[in-house]
């Protein structure tokens, strides 16, 4: 880290008196967690990080401790910021925040830290010649946290602020003011708004993101959970990114958006979109067919990352735009792969692939991370996706649904999970470390879950934290 980069950070963080600076990490559960500097010692706490124990990457999203080899109590990491990604609050005035790595106290890379994965990703996706351009496409819900009927046993739940229709414009007049408040503080921080409507749920809110680099990206949608949640609460409202906060409403996606671009001769990302062939009949390229293939061959232990929760197998099934089966089709809402088709005016530029089964209980990082490992193996293998499935996948016959090998995903978290166990390729990705921990954090999970027959339960626990 460079003392310049040092220095311009606790400079603007001086100019707007900024008392709290966040340096914020995503872990095995998928919780955000963190801690904060002063300013006084900014300098030197970005210099050096702040210092948190190993054990806290073997944490559950229930604060139930794991014993994880090389995660126990004794070893220190330190939370390291990147100055790159210094935002202030909008929600939170006179903190600040940076998203950070987890590095051994000399500065090392540690082999359990997810942003450090994401990069070792990117760095050997650029190896191949490429670079990738991602976007989250987060779903909420918006209500209030009440007492539930259910107490003790399930303390609280979620009421929606609505019981507005899909992209209905009474849900626009219903959530404006929340919705107003959202865009200024994704904006203020440099998170461009693509896109705002009220969703199928009642209080169910998408607000999508312009799209960037793979880093960024993943930074972008750990500040953009940050905001939803931030800007909610300071209006006596409670938010959820959680894949099903409510048992009998629509979920909550985060479709995630990908495309290719070449690289320059001195490494940078070029400008052109290697998914796009305008020949093509679905305007998609050899690589991006590849891409397909490769995420097709690793889908089911992907989803372990990528739909990281027990609650995430609530919002997994057929005819609800989240996609329950592993194919992929031309705008088809029900494949889990699914060939955005190109904007008029860029159709060169705009193709990209959509990744339905993913949401925001997962940890960016891993999830991207893992993503791009499973499309550069079908590049490298050169794997053939066979056909695009252009129907709804749960309206074919069981054999029809064979021939066109659109398999079930995972029901559940432990089948998604054991599928990554037996992926040689992700688990060598993730390495033993991060790996191990990630089986043991999610397992105690799914053992937790299990001991509840009732979903307000789980959802409880899911939409208080996520
Ligand atoms: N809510 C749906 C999901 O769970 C997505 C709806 C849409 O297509 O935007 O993924
Ligand atoms: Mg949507």
């Amino acid at each position: 880290m460079s003392e310049a980069a040092i220095e311009a950070v606790a400079e603007r963080a001086g100019q707007e008196g900024i008392g709290l600076v966040r340096f914020l990490y995503a872990d095995h559960g998928g919780i955000i967690r963190g801690k904060a500097s002063g300013t006084e010692r900014l300098r030197e706490r970005m210099a050096g990080g702040i210092g948190h124990t190993v054990a806290m990457m073997a944490m559950s999203m229930l604060d139930q401790l794991q014993p994880v080899a090389g995660m126990g109590p004794v070893g220190e990491v330190r939370i390291v910021p990147d100055p790159q990604t210094f935002v202030t609050l909008p929600y939170a005035p006179g903190a600040g925040a940076m998203l950070a790595d987890l590095a051994w106290p000399d500065g090392s890379p540690w082999d359990g830290c997810p942003r450090t994965f994401l990069k070792q990703a990117v760095a050997e996706l650029a190896g191949e010649g490429y670079a990738l351009r991602a976007a989250f496409e987060p779903e909420f819900t918006v209500g209030r946290r009440e007492a539930s009927p259910a107490a003790p046993t399930i303390p609280d739940r979620l009421v929606p602020v609505d019981d507005s229709l899909c992209y209905s414009a009474t849900g626009f007049h219903l959530a404006h003011d929340f919705a107003m408040d959202l865009a200024a503080a994704l904006q203020a921080q440099g998170l461009s708004v693509e896109h705002y409507y009220p969703e199928l749920g009642h209080g169910q809110q998408e607000m999508s993101i312009r799209h960037a680099g793979a880093l960024r990206a993943a930074d972008n949608h750990v500040l953009y959970r940050e905001t939803v949640r931030g800007v909610a609460f300071r209006r006596g409202l409670w938010a959820s990114l959680a894949p099903k906060p409510i048992p009998d409403q629509a979920g909550n996606g985060c479709h995630l958006h990908a495309s290719l671009t070449d690289l320059a001769p001195d490494g940078a990302p070029g400008g052109r979109n290697v998914f796009a062939d305008p020949a093509d009949d679905n305007g998609l390229s050899a690589v991006g067919y590849y891409f397909i293939g490769g995420l097709l061959a690793h889908l089911p232990a992907l989803v372990a990352l990528t739909c990281a929760s027990v609650n995430s197998y609530r919002r997994l099934v057929p005819q609800t735009w989240s996609s329950a089966y592993a194919c992929y089709g031309m705008d088809n809402r029900e494949a889990a792969i699914r060939i955005c088709s190109p904007w008029r005016g860029d159709p060169g530029g705009s193709v990209n692939l959509e990744l339905k089964p993913s949401d925001s209980s997962a940890n960016p990082y891993l999830a991207l991370g893992a993503f791009i490992y499973a499309g550069l193996d079908g590049i490298r293998g050169k794997i053939d996706p066979g056909e695009a499935v252009n129907v709804d996948p749960a309206t074919l016959s069981d054999a029809d649904r064979a021939a066109a090998g659109a398999h079930r995903l995972p029901a559940s978290l432990n089948e998604a999970l054991d599928a990554l166990a037996a992926d040689q390729m992700l688990t060598d990705a993730l390495g033993p470390l991060r790996t191990t921990a990630y089986l043991a954090v999610k397992r105690s999970e799914a053992a937790h879950f299990a001991l509840s027959t009732d979903p307000y339960y789980e959802c409880f626990h899911h939409f208080t934290k996520i």
